[in-house]
């Protein structure tokens, strides 16, 4: 019923003729593979990758966005600009935007729903830290992320969302949440969903984040409410990604 979505967040990685290599490589690798596949490479290398990607079944997001369309906003890039490179999803508030760039939940609805206005498939990240998951309060933490973050959508739009699960203390540090923990963050994720919009939530696809790699992606994606996966490290070499993608 959900179609699986195995998405690589590039950071800032990899320059225009790397991210053609990359792109390159994996075309063969991914090309049979019925989950939707998607690359995610810093701004700079967008309109390269789109590129490298055409035809093929690999698609193309950003790691970010602005709120506004166009305007005095030195440093930004907008929706549309995003549409006419090609692009057709986006990363919103990834936990490194939040730690880093001050992002918060507020800004994160701000950002949803340009991204919806302007047809892009937003990847929404939420997450606790470290301290709040030893403290008690992850259940707590990603019900106000959702609750605040994903806000006054439409049903249709409901069913478009993408949600990424990345507790913080598992991205980038090879310490992966068990399959069970990320399974009972997610079905939360889920329900709280539902309380907001109802059955139509059944069809938001949830992504699991944080040191995903071809060893724990097939249990990872055994769990009843886990659709797929957003992976940094592991997407920058095409042997590790294209493994990941093609997990059954
Ligand atoms: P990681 O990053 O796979 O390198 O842990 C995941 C992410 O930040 O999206």
């Amino acid at each position: 019923m959900r179609r699986p979505i195995i998405a690589g967040n590039w950071k800032m990685h990899n320059t225009t003729e790397k991210a053609r290599e990359l792109v390159e490589l994996l075309k063969p690798l991914v090309g049979a593979s019925d989950v939707e596949v998607v690359v995610c490479p810093p701004f700079t290398a967008i309109a390269a990758t789109v590129n490298a990607a055409a035809g093929s079944n690999i698609a193309v997001g950003a790691q970010d966005l602005f709120w506004e369309d166009w305007g005095a906003y030195t440093g930004e890039v907008s929706g549309p600009m995003l549409k006419d490179l090609g692009c057709r999803y986006v990363i919103i508030g990834h936990s490194e935007r939040r730690q880093y760039f001050g992002e918060t939940d507020a800004t994160v609805n701000k950002k949803l729903h340009a991204a919806l206005r302007h047809d892009l498939v937003p990847i929404v990240c939420v997450g606790e830290t470290l301290d709040e998951r030893e403290a008690g309060k992850t259940l707590e933490v990603v019900r106000r992320q959702v609750e605040d973050g994903l806000k006054g959508l439409t049903p249709d739009q409901v069913e478009t969302l993408v949600v990424a699960y990345e507790p913080v203390w598992a991205i980038g540090t090879g310490r992966t949440a068990t399959a069970a923990d990320a399974q009972e963050v997610i079905a939360f994720i889920r329900k709280t969903l539902k309380a907001m919009y109802g059955e139509r939530a059944e069809l938001t696809r949830i992504q699991y984040g944080g040191s995903v790699k071809p060893e724990n992606i097939a249990e990872l994606m055994a769990q009843p409410d886990i659709d797929g996966a957003l992976v940094g490290g592991a997407s920058l070499d095409a042997i590790s990604f294209a493994a990941i993608v093609n997990y059954k």
